[in-house]
Parts: structure tokens; sequence; C-alpha cells
């Protein structure tokens, strides 16, 4: 990439006439209409270098096609005198001396390029003077050595097995200067000159021969690259100085943890080597000279390459020059997120560029944490990436343990065949979930996802033994306590207590976030069900609760309340329960609305399969209790007494929770908060059933304010989970005034796929054939379920306009899906707590996404 595209440079003298006619003092390249093509990418990096006002070393360029001319010894006269213009020095002089450096670039980055070829114009009688300076004389002779040795193979002509030979024996540098001269004069076609021109003239040959030769050829091909690839050669003025005042290093613009602006680097006192120096060089702060200028010359270079750069530089005499220049490769995300925030700030870039630069998918990696992998873990299993983060800790087999050892400080990893209702407190004391069974969708995904836990799912060819205390991976076994390490984002588990990275996002990330929020049409809400949740979903951006799962309430020490209601042999005892539940549910509302201030918040009445509630063999308190929930066990949960069904059968349930929910409101609103109340039917199918549950809410609200003398405002609507409310969206629409589509169970059902089962192997193996790029439960099908929702919007809009449409599945946190909600005009999109803000990120994408880029849109 070109450093500049202004055309400037600097007041340099022009070679135009004679042998000096192919020369190109640095920054005339494009004045005389030259490009990369000419120049070489360095020849061409300079000349934006300086057109950007920035300090370079002194030097020329031989275009590639002319390169070939510098071999001759007129042309490396007139070289030599140039470089001796532009920098200001002279050849030979003792007390400001010059060298000069040769190499070779082409017209973008290759492999195999020939190592460059500093100290030309040193012979032994100056060497004495030039030690003097630099006050160093080890380094010399090393790098001094490394050029002789490439004239003499490829300029002239002395066998490499001649020069190995001798070499092999003499480690000294001094020493191997002096053998190679001795060698050139013994087995050359010549022997070593000692003016620096003829120096010149053999180092280019020796250059462009290795350029030419079979083995450079080959990797040329192999990089499919022209084998007759022209190079252009670079003469540069080496100048020389003390050690203490001079030298050499590279550096990076930004912090790689912080990704603040921060030059990090090395610098290296004394002469400049080719090969990689073998120590690790002085901290930057020890910079001769300073570090003021080198700050300058990155901070310009960030703002026109409008990337992190990195940049290779030389101290003479105290002061920096630039070498060479380009974009980092691969930059840390941290520096590409300040860099955008701080361009933008600084003017430099607009507010919608800078949100675009950063990915919703970068976003999610900047919130999570990652293991610190170096290559030689021990890989247990690689399940589902069903909650992203990494964590580690010992392994626990039942929520108990859990719950025990994390009451003590340990960090710990639930690992289970599959979890429900009953472990979420043990999961939401563990460090990580990992299950066998289970998709993305599943419980234990949705629980972690809302947590904010890493998990993993479906590890196939895991078994938890519980009552051996150990789990199997393949014929790999742990025990209970022994330490995992896991990451949700790949789906990998590893043996033993991997380094994990510190999360944290750089405030820089907040900043870019709010500009994203400006830019994007569609709402991000959360899915949360207790007020810490809300909590951390506001911190991070929500602008209300899109799912309040009221199910999540019943749990832990409710359990026993909702079984009574579910299995009660008498009325009495289940209006008793009911009366328990309503009380403690009362409380749960009234935290969870006090948190949401008035902001809108959907509270979705009871939906959990029924099996969820029921005690499992042998759990029941009796054997009455045991023959009430044998009778009520059903062969498919999943499309039994769920949802609104369960409501209509158990008539006291959903006037219960409304009740408790009006009145919380009511209380809160005491305190002048108003919560912008919703409330939500879940897995309707039938019209009438929504029509049922409807007036059971209604009642409620009556029974409320007569009550509390508080009319409570709500908004009632209904989840679209089944293809047959998709179809009858217009019917429903005529009872709701917001619909919000459950795309976990609308995917569900409109597949067919079990949304518990069917991930580990059914579309793994359709993933495998080509058949899905992507989980249907992680993406949406545009064209299936994708395609209902389009229906039942516009259905739904045709009966009731104004009716306020979202999405509440897991869909609601996936970038490629929340494009296909914003292409729908949908209102809102839904989400876990953690993924608010790649959500918000992502609606600013899509929003930003020219005309008919919107992939999935059929608006
Ligand atoms: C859904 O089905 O998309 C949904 C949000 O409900 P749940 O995941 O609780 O079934
Ligand atoms: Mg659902």
């Amino acid at each position: 990439m070109p450093v500049a595209d202004r055309e400037a440079g600097p007041s340099a003298p022009s070679a135009t006439a004679g042998p000096g006619r192919v020369l190109v003092p640095y920054g005339q390249g494009r004045i005389r209409g030259l490009d990369a093509a000419e120049l070489g990418s360095h020849g061409a990096a300079v000349d934006g270098l300086l057109a950007l006002g920035l300090p370079v070393v002194p030097g020329l360029t031989v275009p590639a096609g002319a390169a070939a001319s510098l071999c001759a010894t007129d042309t490396a006269e007139a070289a030599v005198e140039l470089v001796e213009q532009l920098s200001g020095r002279r050849m030979g002089d003792p007390v400001r001396p010059l060298l000069i450096r040769l190499s070779a670039s082409a017209p973008t980055e290759v492999a195999g390029l020939p190592p460059d070829l500093p100290c030309l114009g040193l012979s032994p009688a100056r060497a004495d003077d030039l030690t003097a300076v630099i006050g160093r004389a080890d380094a010399l002779y090393e790098v001094w050595a490394g050029t002789v040795r490439m004239i003499a193979e490829y300029a002239l002509d002395v066998p490499a097995a001649v020069l190995d030979d001798a070499l092999l024996d003499t480690p000294e540098p001094r020493e191997r200067v002096e053998l190679l001269l001795s060698l050139a004069a013994e087995h050359g076609s010549r022997p070593f000159p000692d003016d620096p021109a003829q120096q010149l003239a053999l180092a280019a040959r020796a250059l462009l021969n290795r350029w030419d030769s079979p083995r450079a050829r080959r990797s040329r091909r192999a990089q499919k690259l022209p084998a007759e690839l022209a190079v252009a050669l670079h003469v540069q003025a080496l100048r020389i100085g003390p050690a203490d005042h001079s030298g050499y290093g590279t550096a990076v613009s930004r912090d790689p943890e912080s990704g603040r602006f921060s030059p990090r680097g090395a610098f290296f006192p004394g002469v400049r080597r080719s090969a990689p120096p073998p120590h690790t060089g002085e901290p930057l702060e020890r910079l001769a000279g300073g570090t003021a200028l080198l700050e300058h010359s990155l901070l310009t270079l960030e703002r026109h390459l409008r990337t992190p750069v990195t940049v290779d530089f030389e101290v003479r005499d105290d002061e920096i020059s630039l070498l060479a220049a380009a974009p980092q490769p691969r930059p840390p995300l941290r520096a590409a997120v300040c860099l955008a925030a701080d361009l933008a700030r600084d003017g430099a870039l607009g507010h919608e560029e800078a949100v675009r630069r950063i990915s919703p998918a970068q976003v999610q990696e900047l919130l999570h944490p990652q293991l610190r992998l170096t290559g030689g873990e021990e890989l247990l299993v690689r399940g589902l990436p069903a909650s992203p983060g990494a964590a580690t800790g010992a392994v626990v087999l039942s929520s108990e343990r859990a719950l025990e050892l994390a009451a003590d400080g340990t960090r710990v990893v639930l690992v289970a065949a599959e979890t429900n209702p009953a472990d979420v407190p043990g999961m939401l004391a563990s460090a990580a979930v990992l299950t066998a069974t289970g998709g993305i969708a599943s419980h234990a995904a949705v629980v972690a996802r809302g947590a904010g836990k890493p998990a993993v799912c479906g590890a196939e060819g895991l078994r938890v033994d519980r009552a051996a205390g150990t789990v199997r991976f393949g014929e790999r076994v742990l025990r209970e306590g022994d330490p995992v390490s896991l990451d949700g984002r790949t789906g990998a588990v590893y043996a033993g207590t991997l380094s994990v990275s510190v999360a944290g996002p750089p405030p820089e990330l907040t900043t870019l976030l709010e500009w994203a929020d400006d830019v994007r049409r569609l709402g991000v809400r959360v899915n949360a069900d207790t007020a810490a949740e809300v909590d951390t979903a506001l911190a991070l951006g929500a602008e209300g609760v899109g799912l309040c799962r009221t199910e999540h309430q019943f749990l832990g020490a409710r359990l026993p309340l909702i079984r009574r209601v579910l299995l009660a042999a008498d009325p009495s005892a289940r209006d008793e329960a009911l009366v328990a539940l309503e009380r403690a549910q009362h409380e749960d509302f009234r935290a969870l609305l006090t948190a949401l201030g008035n902001r809108p918040v959907t509270v979705r009445l009871l939906d959990a399969p029924l099996h969820e509630f029921l005690p499992a063999p042998g759990e029941a308190l009796d054997a009455a209790e045991e023959q009430r929930a044998a009778a009520l066990r059903e062969a498919n949960p999943m499309l039994g007494l769920r949802g609104v069904r369960l409501a209509l059968l158990h008539e006291r349930l959903y006037p219960a929770q409304a009740e408790a929910l009006f009145t919380a409101w009511a209380d809160v609103s005491a305190t002048g908060v108003r919560p912008q109340l919703e409330v939500m039917i879940p897995l309707v199918s039938l019209p009438e059933e929504l029509a049922a549950a409807a007036a059971y809410v209604r009642g409620a609200a009556d029974a409320v304010a007569a009550r509390t003398g508080v009319e409570v405002p709500y908004r009632l609507g209904t989840m679209i989970e089944t293809p047959r409310a998709a179809l009858l969206a217009g019917e429903l629409a005529e009872h709701a005034e917001f619909f919000s589509f459950g795309t976990n169970d609308l995917t569900q059902l409109t597949y067919g796929f079990s949304r518990d089962d069917v991930e580990r192997q059914v579309l793994a193996s359709y993933r495998e054939r080509g058949f899905l790029t992507a989980s249907p439960f992680a993406r949406l099908d545009p064209r299936g379920v994708g395609a209902l929702i389009a229906l039942a919007t516009e259905r739904a809009r045709e009966v009731r306009p104004g009716i306020k449409l979202g999405v509440c599945g897991e869909h609601g946190g996936d970038p490629e899906s929340i494009a296909f909600c914003d292409g729908l005009g949908l209102d809102y999109v839904s989400c876990s707590a953690h993924r608010v803000p790649v959500a918000r990120m992502a609606a600013a994408h899509s929003a930003l996404r020219e005309p008919g880029e919107n992939s999935g849109s059929t608006r």
C-alpha cells in the first residue's frame, strides 16, 4: 500500500544526464511519473513518507528494468556521488563517516528477496577509523562479513562450498572478514575492491544474480509470480555515528494491551544488521535523541493510512529517519477500536465510518475472555460453541457440588449429560458449563448465555458417571475436581488450567457503540429474568426487556410451590400454593420493574414444558403424588402441555401471575417510576387461545384496579412461535397489540427439528453435506422461518398498522439474523445481556448497508 498519494518531494538534486539518468532520488519518483512497478514497493513507500513530510534515510532508487545499469562502475560512481550529496556526508570522511547500503524491492511484497547489503565502501584501511567513531568493533565486522560473503559468492564467483568450509572454524567477525577477502583474492574472478563505487557495482550484480538464481525463480513460481519479475534497487546512505547516539529499531504505533496510541518497539544501538539482532534491544524510552519525532511520524502515518502502523527507523546523531513504514499486519483488535475512535474524534473519520470499521463479531471478541493457547494443550473434546467466553475450573458433576465448592471460592465447571431448570442455581455458581447433549438453543445454552457464562454443549463422546465421580472423554477419564479449561466461542475443552486473557473492552468501544446507536433503526432489548440481569444489560446498552421468562421465577426454592400447584390433590392445597407463588413473584416483579425504570418490559406468562416442573421418578413426596406426576408425564413434552395450553387447563395460573405483575407495577409507580408494561402470551396457535388468555389478563388488571385503585397501563401481545400462529397473524393481531417472534420454537416447529436433539448429529451431518451453512437455531433461516415472519408481519400490519413487532429468540443476538429483521422493518430484537453490544453494532451495520445489500431482506 502506498504510504502517501500526495505529490511532493524534497528539494533534492536530480540526476538526469549521463550514467546518473537512471538514478531517482527518494521523493522524486512520482514527480517523474513512476510508481511501485518501477520504484519497487520500498521506493514507492519512501516517496509517500517524504510527501507526508516525514524524515527518511537519504537514498535513491534504480528503477526496475534499469537495475542492471548499476552493475556498471560509472553508474555506481554517479550513485555514490548522489548519495553523498543527499546525505551531506562524504565517503572516507573519518569524523562523519558514510557507507552505503544496497537493497532490492519488488512491486509488491515478495518472499525470497535477497538480503540487504550494508557496509559498502568499507575497506580494511578504513575500518579502524569507523570502529573508533562507533566505539564498538564487533557489530561493524559482523555486518560487513555478511556483505563480503554475498558479493564473493554471487558476483566474484567464489564457490559456496569454499566459503562454507573456510568459515566453519572462524566465528570471530574480524577474522571472518579477513578470511573472506583472502578467499576472494584467491578463488574469485577478481579481488574484492576497496573503491566504494566498484563495491556498489559488484553488490548490485550479487543482488541481481541471486534474484535470478534458479532457486529464487522457483520460489516466485510457487508464489504465483512471474519468474521474470523485475526488482528495483535502492542505494541508501549508511551514516555511521557513535553507538550511544545512533542505532536502529522498529516500532508499532499502539500498545497491544490497551490499544492506545503509545509506540512500542525496540531500539538497537550501533550499526544496522540485515538479520534480526540476536538480543531483544532497548526499550524505546532509551531511544537516543528521545521519542518525539518517532511519535510524530507514527501519528502522521496513522492519520494518513487510517490503520495502526509499524515503522523501521534509524537514529543518527540523535535524530531518527524512517527506513520503512507500513500498515501493521494483523493489528490487535483493541488497537483497531481505539484508532477508529481517535480518528473520528479528530475529525479524520466520520462517526459512521468509524462504526463500519468494527464488526459485530469483533465486538463479541472484545467482550469475552479468551483462552491463551500455545499449541501444546490437550484437547479433550470439541462440542458446540453454545455461549462465548472462556473459563477454567475444577470439574463438578452435579449442581449441588457446584454450589458447595463455589461457596468456598473454588472455580468450578459444571459437567453434565444435560441440564434442566433445577440446575440453574448450580450453573450460576459455576464458571462455565459443559454438556454432553443439547444444542445451541437447549436449556444449558440459553441459561448460560443469559448469565454470560461460557458454555459448550453437545460434546459428543462425553460420558458422565456421577456414581463413580468420573467423566470420560473417549478414552481419557477425568475425576471430579480435575481442572479443565473451556472456550465457549470455539467449543473446545482442554485438560488442565490454561491461561485466560483478561476481558474488558476499551472505553473507546463504548464510544463507538454510542455512535452505532445514532445510526441504527432497530431497537435492542434484552432477554432478562431478574433485576441483576437487567442491571447488567442496561450497562451494556439495552433499551428495555424484550423477554422476561417468568418460568425462571419458579425454580430453586419455588419449585415445590409450582409442583404443588400442578400436583395438588385438592383445590384448597393448590390455591394455597398459588397464593404463595403469587407473593414470591410479586417481589421478583417489583425488583425487575424498579431496575428498569421507565423503559419497556415484555413479561411472558408461564411457558415451560410441564416435565421441567414435575418430580423425577422417585423424587415425589409420596406414592399418590408420584401417581399424579406419572399421569402428567408426556412422551413429547415440547409439543405437549406447554405455554398457553397449560394456562387454559390450570385457569388460576395466568391470573395469579398477572395480578402479581400489576400489583408490583402499582407499587413501583408510587415511587414515580412507570415501566412500559407488555404482557405476552406464549405458544399460541389458535386465536381462541389468545382471546381466552387475554381475558384472564384483563380480569387480573381489573382485580388489581379494584384492590389498589391503580389502573395499570399495559399492552397485551403474543409470541409467534408456531407456523400456524404466523399464518393466522392477521386474526391474532385482532387480539394483540404486539407480536414477539419466538424464533427458537418457530425454527423447531417449521423444520420439525427438535431444538434439543438435532444439533449434534443431524445438523452436523447436514453442514458437512453442504445442506446447511449454519445451524438454523443460530442463524435465522430466511427462506423458511424468515418467510413466515415476513408473511406474519405483512398480515398483522394489514389488520393493525402500527403493531409493535420484535424478535426474542436466540437469533436476536446474531448479526445476520438482525440484518434480516432490520430489513423487515421490525421494531426491535431482544437477546441475552452479553450479546446486547453485538446486536447494537449489528443493527448499525445493517442500517449502514447500501440499498440492496441486506442479504435476507424481503422488504
Ligand atoms: C423462542 O421460542 O424463541 C423463545 C424466545 O422462547 P423459549 O426459548 O423460552 O422457548
Ligand atoms: Mg419459545
